[in-house]
């Protein structure tokens, strides 16, 4: 009998995953005996409260129970700090599983999500991972663009995506702009408001988009807890969104999507507005003077009303972004390669406390005047 050679049946998965590029974090990796200063991550040099630290110490006994699947009380203390309905709040594992099940939830083959030039990556990987088609609206210097958004939109639009402010550009959109690109979309596209540094805004026509999320049924906000709440190691997000969306949401989130610890210092943290207080003053007494310093050194910084900054080198060969990070790698700190957003000219870097804030500042300095190493190392 003759036999041919049988090519085993691979599984294949949805079309679309080919098309993903996995998330890259950001770097913890330095030179063997050099100390590790991590700015690649938008991480809080403050750590993270007293409370949410006190509240996990006390879990080690009740490790064998299942957690309350509504994270209720966590939700309960999130509609205490923001005056809202706790049943339209939804609690995620950081707000990047929202954000996926949102995509899974609105969009699929055959749909379109807008997301923007530079948006965060996590947008376009959950679209691709949907089965939908991800369609750039360009940015303008750096900061959504409302018009450029709405000129992308289609009959198969589904949902839209902006981080406000951004990452990595770290600029924000006023509130009035906000509220023109909700007026201005189909009722029935969901606009995502990725508010992850919202609590970093110093500017006064700034809205996380609350007051658009109370009035619109399609319009969702996300926040985190591993910014400004210094908690980014046990993923916790949430969303505010309407009655039909947290409903969706409810039924395609793991039954226990959230653990114990996430919900028990999740609440402790957000009750703590002290060290939130503390955290935001820091950053706003360091942020300018870090981009201060930046550009006394000859970099370009976009302004930003986050916890870090897009800092922009020239194109000169020894003097470019990857020679910088060089530099700064040597001397034991890590920025964000900016590559992966199309920005290879471009660093990111954390406010960090303020020794790392000196050194940076400091590094920078050094590397701009061409001292000893720099390029070369
Ligand atoms: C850091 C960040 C988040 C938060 O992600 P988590 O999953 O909550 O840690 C969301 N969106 C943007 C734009 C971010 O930079």
């Amino acid at each position: 009998m003759q036999q041919t050679d049988v090519v085993p049946a691979l599984p294949k998965p949805r079309a679309g995953i080919e098309r993903i590029e996995a998330y890259v974090p950001g770097s913890a990796q330095v030179a063997a005996g050099v100390r590790a200063i991590k700015l690649s991550s938008n991480e809080s040099p403050l750590g993270a409260s007293p409370a949410a630290v006190a509240a996990l110490a006390g879990l080690g006994t009740s490790l064998a129970l299942y957690p309350d699947g509504t994270a209720k009380k966590l939700r309960e203390a999130l509609a205490h700090r923001y005056g809202l309905d706790s049943a339209r709040i939804v609690c995620g594992a950081g707000s990047d599983e929202l954000l996926n099940l949102l995509a899974h939830a609105y969009a699929g083959p055959g749909d379109e999500g807008i997301i923007t030039q530079y948006g965060f990556l996590v947008y376009k990987i959950a679209l691709l991972a949907a089965g939908a088609t991800p369609v750039i609206a360009r940015e303008v210097d750096c900061a959504v663009n409302v018009d450029a958004i709405l000129a992308c939109v289609t009959p198969r639009t589904k949902i839209v995506f902006i981080a406000n402010p951004g990452n990595p550009t770290g600029s924000f959109l006023p509130f009035a702009e906000v509220s023109r690109l909700a007026r201005a979309l189909p009722g029935h596209v969901v606009l995502v408001l990725d508010a992850a540094y919202s609590e970093y805004v110093t500017r006064n026509d700034y809205s996380a988009g609350i007051e658009l999320v109370s009035r619109a049924h399609n319009v969702v906000m996300t926040r985190t807890f591993s910014k400004i709440h210094g908690l980014a190691a046990l993923r916790i997000g949430w969303c505010y969104a309407s009655a039909e969306i947290c409903d969706v949401l409810n039924r395609i989130r793991g039954p226990f999507n959230m653990n114990m610890a996430a919900i028990e210092a999740g609440a402790a943290a957000i009750a703590d507005s002290k060290h939130e207080a503390a955290a935001l003053a820091h950053n706003a007494r360091w942020r300018p003077w870090l981009a201060e310093r930046l550009q006394r050194a000859g970099l370009t910084v976009v302004p930003s009303e986050t916890n870090f900054l897009l800092v922009r080198f020239p194109a000169s060969p020894g003097r470019d972004a990857a020679a910088a990070d060089r530099f700064l790698l040597a001397r034991g700190l890590i920025l964000r390669r900016m590559e992966a957003y199309d920005l290879p000219d471009c660093l990111r870097v954390t406010i960090g406390d303020e020794a790392a804030n000196h050194m940076v500042a400091d590094a920078m300095d050094a590397f701009m005047r061409g001292d000893a190493g720099a390029g070369h190392d």
